[in-house]
């Protein structure tokens, strides 16, 4: 982490915490124990100079010794049996600094790691009702049908093709899992696959990830669990029954965890190397399943909206610092394509601070209109990281200044192309039809059952 940055700006980052709704961070602690920190690691450097000074001694009085000249030799044992004293007084206060400067710094990276992003000028300050509006795409599909019909929600039409089903999931795994059958299972296909292409010709590369992931890549990455973390699934291979071990039990860095998003298998895909400056931007898109374990409840939840397990395409970008901006608004335009190609209703937001999570420097949401559902639902999310995840995974490239060959960190950038569930609603209940047909947008046609089906019946 960057503790000078932190050091010189103890004010910003207080108050952008408190701005991000993160209120038990105390930055002037952080503050105090680098500077103590400093102090014990300075002692420290100056205790090896003591060491590799006697050593250095010790090895000219070796010399001496060997030559064997009579009466340098007497003065040189002499001086050899107090240096070995010595030496072996400051091996003892090396290692004892050593544990010392290492606690420090692990309780330092411990307060630290805390610390949110820094925030974009123009991200709105407070909770979700701040949200900004960027764009509206397309005007809401109305609730009822020109007849006065009321439109079906995506489950009536789900069961009406049979293309999902909950129950029979239930006895394969448990409560909110779900088998995608016939065109369920064809659409996720086809607008995985949709997706996928429309990033591959904006230069992104077609990357299929691990969907286990280490528990220190979540950490790296922001996902920061609490005490408990709800949202993740942990493997236990070896024991099942341990399972529900207390969480700090379990804060294996090793621990496997089934990952929430790609994002974090393709961050850790270049972790602790310097990369080619021009190799950068590197633009990923990947295809992975997404394990939620939160919890379902209520209406607003109903049938796909909220589920343990989806899949989704994912893009990641790892640009030069300067570039990120840059980067982000490139995404939400591919997201934009997307949903305009699907025929979709939706909004941009430019979301608030206390939305932002710990990593995103800056975040952009989408939200579609789901008429059966009659409300906005989100469909996809792009952030601005900058440099957070980076640091932490130790991610840099070249750079020419101030010196020649130095490193610096890069940035990454990571946005949803199609979470599929979400879509499949939004789909579904855009493109129904009053005896329950379901057209197909014309651009997801060649995709789908060999190109020459438009619409469901
Ligand atoms: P996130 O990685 O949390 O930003 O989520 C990316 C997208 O995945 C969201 O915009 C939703 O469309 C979708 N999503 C997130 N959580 C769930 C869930 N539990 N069930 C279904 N879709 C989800």
């Amino acid at each position: 982490l960057n503790y000078r940055y932190i050091r010189e700006n103890a004010a910003y980052i207080q108050q952008n915490a408190i701005n991000r709704n993160v209120l038990d961070l105390d930055v002037s602690r952080v503050v105090s124990l680098y500077d103590k920190f400093v102090t014990a690691d300075f002692e420290l450097a100056e205790l090896r100079r003591r060491r590799n000074k006697i050593a250095t001694e010790m090895a000219a009085i070796v010399g001496i010794l060997k030559k064997q000249r009579k009466d340098d030799v007497v003065e040189a044992l002499n001086r050899k049996n107090q240096l070995a004293e010595e030496g072996k007084t400051l091996k003892k206060l090396v290692a004892e600094k050593e544990e010392q400067v290492a606690n420090m710094q692990a309780a330092l990276y411990e307060e630290a790691r805390h610390i949110p992003n820094d925030t974009h000028p123009s991200v709105p300050i407070g909770d979700e009702s701040k949200a900004g509006l960027v764009d509206t795409v397309g005007s809401p599909r109305a609730a009822v049908f020109d007849s006065g019909a009321p439109l079906r929600d995506h489950m009536e039409l789900a069961s009406l093709h049979d293309m999902v089903d909950f129950e029979r999931a239930g006895k394969a795994t448990g409560s909110s899992f779900y088998y995608l059958r016939n065109a369920g299972a064809l659409l996720e296909m086809a607008l995985t696959r949709y997706a996928i292409d429309r990033c591959i010709a904006r230069g992104f590369v077609p990357v299929t990830t691990p969907d286990l992931i280490r528990h220190e890549v979540l950490e790296a990455c922001g996902f920061n669990p609490r005490t408990e973390d709800p949202q993740t699934y942990y493997i236990e291979p070896h024991a099942a029954s341990e399972a529900r071990l207390p969480f700090n039990a379990r804060r294996d860095p090793m621990q496997l965890c089934l990952s929430a998003t790609a994002e974090f298998p393709l961050a850790a895909m270049y972790a602790n190397e310097i990369v080619l400056s021009e190799k950068l931007p590197i633009k990923m898109v990947a295809l992975g399943k997404s394990f939620r374990a939160e919890g379902q409840a209520g209406a607003t939840n109903r049938g796909l909206y909220r589920v343990h397990q989806f899949t989704k395409v994912e893009m990641f970008s790892i640009t030069a610092k300067g570039e990120s901006d840059n980067a982000l608004k490139e995404m939400v335009d591919i997201q934009k394509e997307i949903f305009e190609d699907l025929e979709l209703c939706f909004r941009i937001l430019n979301m608030p601070t206390h939305d932002l999570g710990a990593p995103a420097y800056q975040k952009y949401d989408m939200e579609a209109w789901m008429p059966g559902r009659k409300a906005w639902g989100e469909i996809s999310s792009a952030s601005n990281c900058t440099d957070y995840q980076t640091r932490r995974l130790n991610i840099r490239h070249f750079v020419s200044s101030p010196s020649p060959n130095t490193t610096d960190f890069v940035h990454t950038i990571n946005g949803t192309a199609c979470a599929v569930p979400r879509l499949i609603i939004a789909l579904l209940e855009t493109h129904q039809l009053e005896d329950g047909q379901l057209r197909i947008p014309e651009k997801l046609r060649p995709y789908f059952l060999g190109g020459n089906v438009d619409r469901l019946r």
